[in-house]
């Protein structure tokens, strides 16, 4: 299969780590995921986690400059020749048009551009009752995907721990944010056609053959 590369928009909590998880499995592509990038620095104590620590915690968005520079550098890792799902990024216009100048200079483009969309109260449940796996990033959730021993990731047993923005004022605070910077990024993809609307309130299933029976379908045209 030639290579693929794939942007998930959804606001917080519309299921886009899910999803990119196993499409990166299944499609052989990196899963490139912004904000585990960034927590990671930031647990890491590194320059660019001190940078943004403060901003990520107060649901904020990082500057697009910060950004920028760090999806160049990773996009180019020998992991992401084949393709890659982007899960947080690009989030503001001036992030999409940077990518999409980055992506020109390399000869490539965005293939597919899914929407994930939820109602607002299901997005704050679902953020709330969060849990992820400290060491691969896996989602739980306290009253649907329980893990099977509790505290525990089924799938590398690392710690399960509630993100630091997740509390609901955050929550709120993300969303709000998302309406403002992010949501107008449906339209610039939905002007070059590359848009997809995706029902994000079914099961985790469900939403994944909805997007997988599109890539398919477009692989074979
Ligand atoms: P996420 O895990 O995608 O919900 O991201 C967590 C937090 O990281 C966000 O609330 C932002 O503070 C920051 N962040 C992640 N990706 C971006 C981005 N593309 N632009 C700006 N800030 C970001």
């Amino acid at each position: 299969m030639e290579a693929m590369r794939i942007i998930l928009l959804g606001a917080p909590g519309s299921g886009k780590g899910t999803q990119a998880r196993r499409l990166a499995r299944e499609f052989k592509i990196a899963h490139i995921a912004t904000g585990d990038i960034l927590r990671r620095a930031v647990e890491a104590g590194s320059a660019l986690g001190r940078e943004v620590a403060a901003v990520m915690n107060q649901g904020g968005l990082v500057p697009d400059t910060v950004m920028v520079d760090l999806i160049a550098d990773r996009i180019v890792q020998p992991d992401a020749a084949r393709g890659f799902v982007l899960d947080g990024f690009p989030r503001t216009v001036d992030q999409a048009m940077a990518l999409e100048k980055l992506l020109d200079r390399m000869n490539l483009s965005i293939d597919h551009v899914f929407h994930l969309n939820v109602p607002e109260e299901d997005l704050v449940k679902r953020s709330v009752g969060r849990r992820v796996c400290s060491q691969c990033g896996r989602n739980y959730h306290l009253a649907g995907a329980v893990p099977r021993h509790p505290g525990r990731c089924d799938e590398c047993g690392g710690e399960l721990r509630e993100r630091d923005d997740d509390g609901e004022a955050t929550v709120r605070r993300r969303l709000e944010v998302y309406e403002d910077s992010t949501r107008p990024l449906a339209d610039y993809y939905g002007a070059s056609g590359v848009l997809r609307e995706v029902d994000g309130t079914p099961a985790p299933d469900v939403v994944y053959h909805s997007v997988t029976g599109w890539l398919r379908g477009a692989g074979r045209r």
